[in-house]
């Protein structure tokens, strides 16, 4: 059973007075693995530290487009520097670079800064071959014509809310698509009726906690990583399928298209 939460932000301060108990229930709710993406310079370092305290915890990196009004384009190579050191970590636990991208929903005021911070951090990810981690909100076609210009190792599209067409353009450049709280909303039929017709292949799941609680925590609540598996199988009941086929599959999803998430999860040595 490979249930991956692919987008998680456990680093929150909405975490601080429980963190190591919500990384111990997504396990006990049979979650392996939490990717955790910065936003910020200044979560670097928390995000770096939890996937070195955690064994089911891995880390991308990367300024998130919501957070370049504070961002300087030094922190562009404090990025490197850290991509570079924890790629040659003893335990590297970094997957992609990420989360980045662009988000006219919030403001376009800043437009131009948020396409510097992207393509810039294309480049790094193309400089150490590393998939890229996206937030793809109302910038979609924007977005996937920055990706053909600096093509990456694939990646995810996190949170996924565009056309089927919009998913079949990123399929073909090589990625996935995230899907969580969002499409456990009855009344959320765009998004439902995606995840339902999607090729399963193409789609990962995410939690995005502490945000986009499912439907039965409330839109006001705090959602955790252990929904996951809640939400695997409402996926599961949208597409009638068996929940086990659904973890399987967005499992290897997950494992294909962020590899470094493969090889690196046991740091329990086997005894022979
Ligand atoms: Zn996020």
């Amino acid at each position: 059973m490979l249930l991956i939460d692919t987008h998680c932000h456990l680093d929150a301060t909405e975490f601080n007075s429980d963190r190591d108990l919500v990384v111990a229930n997504a396990h006990q709710a049979g979650v392996h693995k939490i990717v955790v993406p910065s936003v910020a310079r200044n979560n670097f370092q928390s995000v770096i530290d939890l996937a070195h305290q955690h064994a089911q915890c891995f880390m991308a990196l990367g300024i998130h487009p919501m957070y370049v009004d504070h961002a300087h384009p030094s922190d562009l190579a404090v990025l490197k520097q850290l991509i570079a050191e924890q790629l040659a970590h003893a335990n590297p636990k970094i997957v992609g670079v990420g989360e980045i991208g662009l988000d006219f929903f919030v403001t376009q005021q800043n437009r131009e800064t948020q396409e510097y911070f992207f393509i810039e951090q294309l480049k790094i990810a193309q400089t150490f071959q590393l998939p890229v981690i996206l937030h793809v909100r109302r910038a979609i076609d924007e977005i996937l014509k920055y990706l053909r210009r600096h093509p990456v190792a694939g990646g995810i599209a996190h949170a996924f809310n565009g056309s089927q067409q919009q998913a079949e353009e990123f399929i073909k450049l090589g990625f996935k698509l995230g899907f969580g709280g969002a499409m456990t909303y009855p009344r959320a039929l765009k998004i439902r009726e995606l995840a339902k017709n999607l090729p399963l292949e193409s789609i990962v799941l995410e939690t995005d906690a502490p945000d986009i609680p499912p439907e039965w925590i409330g839109t006001k609540g705090r959602n955790r990583p252990a929904e996951l598996a809640k939400i695997a199988q409402m996926f599961a009941d949208l597409r009638g399928v068996e929940e086990s086929q659904i973890i399987e599959i967005t499992g290897k999803n997950a494992l294909k298209i962020l590899p470094k998430l493969a090889g690196l999860y046991t740091s329990v040595k086997v005894l022979h």
